[in-house]
């Protein structure tokens, strides 16, 4: 059995996400001890607990110490089997990274899925929909399988609500070289916001306009949900080439000035653009599972992650294989697999 400690590393929830993963699609038992080790308040949380059990639910694995606050938990996988599956977070936890955990497993399986999934859709520290709508799985349906996502209905923290809904026809993960991005096709600067002052969205729009003003004005925009998707606010930026999508997101905080959350963006936005590198830091980390279970192929990256260098380490204990990193002469990380 496969024993991690998650508190090294990144020491955070992605260590249990892709250990699930991995674990479904090997085969290999896993036990993990100091779960979020480096997180502010250690241990398993809602949804985390949501997303194992999503784990479980898909392929009958036997799981051991689940619980919200479970420091330890050990995980035998079942055999995954595709079908319609509905996972509810029940708070306003992340309904993107139940899919981190359970998409790879059925992009694999013999059999179609279609998924529901309701919680959070837009909160921080997790991908906002649109980053995996638009940026994540254009690349997985460029391997082979076909994934399709919509959204349903917007959940902000801390209300939640949000559903999302996955159709999944597997296939095999072909290997993909993935080392430029092409020719840009588009740029989009969005606030969608829902149960606050329009003149916070306004605001906070102004300030991306000034900060990326080689934009086009028609790029900017403002969409207000209806009263009941809020109270939230979220930037989104977004530059489209012809073989990679980067969006960057500024999730609205209390206390945070929506001017500093927008200018902290586009920073990010002009820091990815002024590089050469396929994948931005959040695609870079969220690549390593499609890729490695592809078996070869290689992508480029900006600088890596704390987040990119343990799933790499997670990835490499399940699979055996090995992943290197070499830093190319433009300042961008080259990734082999
Ligand atoms: P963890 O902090 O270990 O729970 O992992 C968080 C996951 O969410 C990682 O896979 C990140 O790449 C992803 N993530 C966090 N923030 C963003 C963002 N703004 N856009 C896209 N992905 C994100």
């Amino acid at each position: 059995m496969i024993t991690i400690d998650g508190s090294e590393g990144e020491g955070g929830g992605q260590m249990v996400r892709n250990s699930c993963a991995l674990s479904l699609v090997t085969g290999e038992p896993f036990r993990i001890t100091n779960v979020r080790g480096k997180r502010s308040k250690p241990g398993l949380m809602r949804q985390h607990v949501t997303a194992v059990e999503a784990a479980c639910v898909i392929s009958g694995a036997e799981c051991s110490g689940l619980a919200v606050g479970a420091s330890e938990l050990t995980f035998r996988p079942g055999r995954v089997a595709g079908g319609e599956y509905h996972f509810a977070v029940g708070t306003a936890g992340s309904t993107g990274l139940v899919l981190q955990t359970i998409l790879m497993p059925l992009v694999l399986a013999s059999t179609p899925s279609r998924l529901v999934l309701e919680g959070g859709t837009h909160n921080m520290l997790a991908p906002p929909f649109d980053f995996i709508e638009r940026a994540f799985l254009p690349i997985i349906n460029r391997m082979g399988p076909q994934v399709s996502a919509r959204l349903v209905r917007h959940g902000f923290y801390p209300r939640g609500g949000g559903r999302i809904e996955v159709d999944i026809t597997p296939a095999p993960l072909q290997p993909q070289t993935c080392t430029t991005r092409g020719a840009r096709t588009g740029v989009a600067a969005q606030v969608v916001f829902s149960g606050m002052p329009f003149a916070i969205a306004e605001r906070m729009l102004a300030r991306a306009r000034h900060d990326l003003a080689d934009w086009p004005e028609d790029a900017f925009s403002v969409r207000q949900l209806p009263a009941e998707q809020g109270p939230g606010i979220i930037l989104m930026l977004e530059a489209a080439h012809s073989e990679v999508t980067e969006l960057v997101s500024g999730f609205g905080q209390l206390g945070v000035p929506g001017e500093r959350l927008a200018r902290t963006s586009a920073a990010r936005m002009n820091g990815y653009l002024a590089a050469n590198a396929f994948a931005g830091p959040y695609l870079a980390d969220q690549l390593i599972l499609p890729f490695v279970l592809a078996d070869g192929g290689a992508f480029s990256t900006v600088k890596p992650s704390q987040h990119l260098l343990t799933a790499i380490d997670i990835a490499q204990r399940f699979t055996g294989r090995r992943i290197t990193i070499e830093q190319a002469p433009a300042g961008e990380h080259l990734l082999g697999f």
